[in-house]
């Protein structure tokens, strides 16, 4: 990549020693004899904060980072990300509770999604978080239990847009959707919530999600502050917070470019400058999952087989689809793309072959790498698998087949 400002992290960013992957200064050999053997799922918290120093150096100071933790909710990287980031954004109160776990101010903690249940609600309310409120009757149960306890809770309306991220992995805003409220109905909400016992903090206009299009990105952004700024004309207050979302991607696949972040920052710079005249005070949020932690994670398992069937080489390993459901391509993909994998012991060697990479599920849909080009493979070989450190472990269904599940390191 020719800008400066493309950070990516690829097989380049980890060290090789002797052939052999390293993770935080050790080869996946010694991490196995060490931490036990495999399958787990390794996080590089060195790589971790990197991402988050580029961010941050690319983009304009005044904007907030927040940190998605269902991207990766593992209680180590948590409590790391709250060290470097602004603020945590959760999902349900197993969250929540991971989240409170940390250096994390409540207030600097958000709680989304739609159907949350009233102990959610009651322990959101109780920690002080701020409340994502996704429609109407969950507004009714938190004035509910606002009443009950004589507290204020910190309310932010989730809005769905009326527009939507342009070629996003999953789209989640723009026509009709489970999440948030929809824009045309918010104002509604805004002059009823001036009777209300809540404080209201502000907006959270979320568009999409994995986009690797800057233009896309820029777009949505500029559209999400649009929208916050027309509806802050009915606000009780003016609005502390405005969070815009994210959606920027990682490459995963053959052919992905890296982000370039400067056009993003450009836009950013212009959209600070509007907020300034427009909502002064406001804080400008950007909520981000993948983007920090999803370079930083590989994926190892061990080859048990070897065989060929009617000429193609199939090497059976210990961990597949119900450890990594995304790398199997059925975790919201159309067609189903290899992730970057490769035979982590065996790094530079000359003697390739055409191979698939199996698990030991009965089903093919069990495939971690389609008839990739990899170095030729033993029984007792390690196999890798890049970009694993988002919606890996925790998006996969362990119980499939009732393996063991994998163990996870923060290294
Ligand atoms: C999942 C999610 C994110 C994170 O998405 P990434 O693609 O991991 O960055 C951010 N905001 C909301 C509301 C989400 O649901």
């Amino acid at each position: 990549m020719s800008s400066a400002l493309s950070v990516h992290t690829t097989i380049e960013d980890f060290e090789v020693r002797d052939g052999c992957l390293c993770i935080g200064g050790n080869s996946i050999t010694e991490l196995a004899a060490e931490l036990g053997p495999s399958p787990f799922y390794v996080y590089d918290s060195e790589l971790i904060k990197k991402r988050i120093r580029q961010l941050r150096d690319a983009l304009p100071k005044a904007i907030s980072l927040h940190y998605a933790i269902k991207a990766n909710p593992m209680p180590e990287v948590v409590d790391l990300m709250s060290h470097h980031i602004d603020g945590l954004d959760v999902a349900s109160a197993g969250e929540l509770e991971i989240a409170l776990s940390t250096s994390c101010k409540p207030a600097d903690i958000s709680f989304a999604g739609p159907g949350k249940s009233i102990a959610e609600l009651e322990m959101a309310v109780a920690a002080g978080v701020t409340l994502n409120v996704e429609s109407e009757t969950e507004l009714d149960r938190i004035v509910t239990i606002a009443q009950a306890t004589g507290s204020r809770p910190r309310v932010a309306i989730r809005v769905n847009p009326d527009f939507e991220l342009k070629s996003s992995g999953m789209k989640m805003s723009g026509g009709s959707k489970p999440f948030g409220i929809d824009a045309e109905q918010v104002p509604a909400v805004l002059g009823l919530m001036k009777t209300l016992p809540v404080d209201f903090i502000g907006f959270h206009i979320f568009s999409g999600s994995q986009n690797l299009r800057p233009e896309a990105i820029c777009e949505s952004q500029s559209q999400a502050l649009e929208l916050a700024f027309r509806l802050a004309a009915d606000a009780p207050v003016p609005p502390q917070t405005i969070n815009i979302g994210g959606g920027l991607g990682i490459p995963y696949f053959p052919g992905d470019q890296p982000l370039d972040l400067s056009p993003i920052a450009a836009n950013l710079s212009g959209l600070l400058e509007l907020t300034k005249e427009r909502l002064p005070g406001t804080e400008i949020v950007m909520e981000l999952g993948r983007y920090f932690v999803g370079e930083a994670g590989v994926y190892i398992c061990t080859i048990v087989d070897r065989k060929v069937s009617r000429g193609q080489v199939y090497l059976v390993t210990n961990g597949g689809l119900h450890h990594h459901l995304a790398a199997s391509g059925n975790f919201g993909q159309v067609i189903r793309k290899n992730y970057p994998v490769i035979i982590a012991n065996r790094i530079g060697s000359s003697d390739l072959e055409t191979a698939s990479v199996v698990g030991p599920l009965c089903t093919p849909l069990d495939l971690l790498a389609d008839r990739m080009t990899l170095a030729k493979a033993q029984i007792g070989d390690f196999v890798a698998v890049f970009q694993s450190g988002a919606y890996g472990y925790s998006a996969s269904p362990h119980n499939f087949l009732s393996h063991p599940p994998p163990n996870e390191y923060l290294r």
